[in-house]
């Protein structure tokens, strides 16, 4: 039997989560899930000067938003077998492994200061080589003082081979892998060691990353040779470029911090989506998935290898296709942070505003702008009122119309039919008639339908409204 999957996502604390991170995270949670394996968050706190305090609540609030729970590991409380899963609290594990390395003389203490070293890197430069930094001196030579000296690796002579699950095989000299650093003067490992290490104990069996270190592969699998480890499944994600396919996705494009998307007013289901298909597919059709959906169909061989484009637009697109399926009482709800208190005095008005709207609303960050004509008198150009028509024309249509609906009852059928009668007992062009009145009622060109309009304003507020436009005339 194979053994039970376990992914990871190992972000670290140095600063926002980006989509470009979440994505990683989701496909890892996707794969781990569709295998019913587990999906364990691990934080990787090792590089002490860009680490913010505030790294760790930011990437579990940004990953609860999206409901990407993991099953083991770093959460609002730690949980699971193999904590701590905060790389500063797993130190002496590191210190072991690089004992064992140094023991098989594969690793020693390095004395060389950082001008040295720069020294040398200045040279290799000079002489247009690539730099691959290696000491010449036997390993025993440099471990004879350890405080406060980084540990280093010495390969062996060789070659060593690596597989990217979904780019295939490749092979690289040994004499190309420099000395890297394990452990550094700080006595914290690097990223490069203690992510085997902990990869290792922690059993995960599938490394899903960004495509950024797929050039220190070599490196990593010098490193598992040495250990005698088995290799987890090793997957590089595609690349996400900007909207015009060539760049990187950058923070301009929308490379920011994922929980200004929640502030910008987007569905955490309808980003989850959005980022799934930035480099899957299930091989159909399908652009709508929901959460379940995507745990099901999920698959590493559907993962394309070729560069993903960030669009924006599809984004806005998706995220309008799940305000219109929620339930409108579910709607109201995700729309509090984003309306006036005061709106939520009036429920029952609200809910008919907002089922008026809710197909017109891109973001939850677009309502109050749409439905606030439903809540202030607004203010109406008298040159946008008059622009297909002769002010005294349009003052006359205001007039009747006004007196007109005085004695109906205010429904949309009702309405629609005064002013179909109206317009043709008076000749008058029903499309004209029909603009004259949406700017009179709401200031604008878009809008709901202008018999919605009236019925949700009601008799007292639409007659108010076309009182105050006609005396702009
Ligand atoms: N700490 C690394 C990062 O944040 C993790 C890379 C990995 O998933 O192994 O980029």
């Amino acid at each position: 039997m194979s053994k039970p999957v376990r992914t990871r996502f190992a972000p670290s604390p140095t600063g926002f989560l980006h989509v470009g991170n979440v994505r990683t995270a989701l496909f890892a949670y996707l794969f781990a899930k569709n295998q019913k394996g587990s999906f364990i968050l691990r934080l990787e706190d090792t590089d002490r000067e860009r680490f913010v305090d505030w790294g760790a609540t930011h990437i579990v609030k940004s990953l609860d938003w999206l409901g990407l729970k993991p099953d083991e590991g770093v959460w609002y409380t730690e949980t699971g077998e193999h904590a701590p899963y905060v790389q500063s609290k797993r130190l002496p594990n590191y210190q072991e492994f690089a004992e064992k390395l140094i023991k098989q003389g594969n690793a020693y203490y390095s004395y060389i200061t950082p001008e040295e070293f720069q020294s040398h890197k200045a040279a290799a430069i000079d002489t247009k080589k690539p730099f691959v930094y290696k000491q010449n001196m036997e390993p025993e030579e440099h471990s004879k003082e350890t405080n406060g000296y980084p540990v280093r690796l010495k390969v062996p002579a060789g070659v060593t081979k690596w597989k990217d699950e979904l780019r295939g095989e490749f092979e690289t000299k040994n004499e190309l892998i420099d000395d890297f650093i394990l452990i550094k003067a700080d006595g914290f490992p690097t990223y490069n060691f203690a992510h085997i290490v902990d990869d290792y104990l922690m059993k995960i069996t599938h490394i899903i990353r960004g495509d950024e270190f797929i050039s220190s592969m070599p490196k990593y699998a010098a490193l598992y040779d040495l250990l005698k480890i088995d290799r987890p499944t090793i997957v590089h994600m595609p690349p996400i470029l900007g909207p015009d396919g060539k760049k990187k996705l950058s923070k301009r494009d929308g490379d920011v911090d994922v929980l200004e998307y929640k502030e910008k007013g987007y569905l955490p289901e309808a980003l989850v989506n959005f980022l799934a298909l930035l480099g899957w597919n299930d091989g159909t059709e399908q652009e709508i998935f929901s959460h379940d959906e995507l745990v099901k169909r999920f698959s590493l061989d559907r993962v394309q290898k070729s560069p993903a484009v960030f669009d924006i637009n599809r984004l806005a697109w998706m995220n309008g296709e799940y305000i219109r399926e929620l339930p409108t009482d579910e709607l109201l709800k995700r729309l509090e942070p984003f309306l006036p208190a005061s709106w939520y005095k009036h429920n029952d008005y609200l809910t008919r505003v907002v089922e008026l709207d809710k197909d017109r609303i891109k973001k939850l960050s677009d309502a109050e702008y749409l439905m606030e004509i439903f809540f202030t008198e607004p203010k109406v150009d008298k040159e946008l009122l008059t622009k297909k028509d002769k002010p005294e024309d349009v003052e006359n249509w205001l007039e009747v119309v006004a007196s007109d609906l005085k004695d109906v009852e205010f429904n949309h059928d009702v309405i629609e039919k005064a002013l179909r009668k109206l317009a043709e007992a008076g000749d008058i062009n029903t499309g004209n008639l029909f603009y004259a009145l949406r700017i009179a009622l709401t200031g604008r060109t878009e809008a709901p339908g202008l018999f919605d309009i009236f019925a949700t304003l009601g008799k007292e507020e639409s007659l108010k409204r076309l009182e105050t436009a006609k005396n702009l005339l």
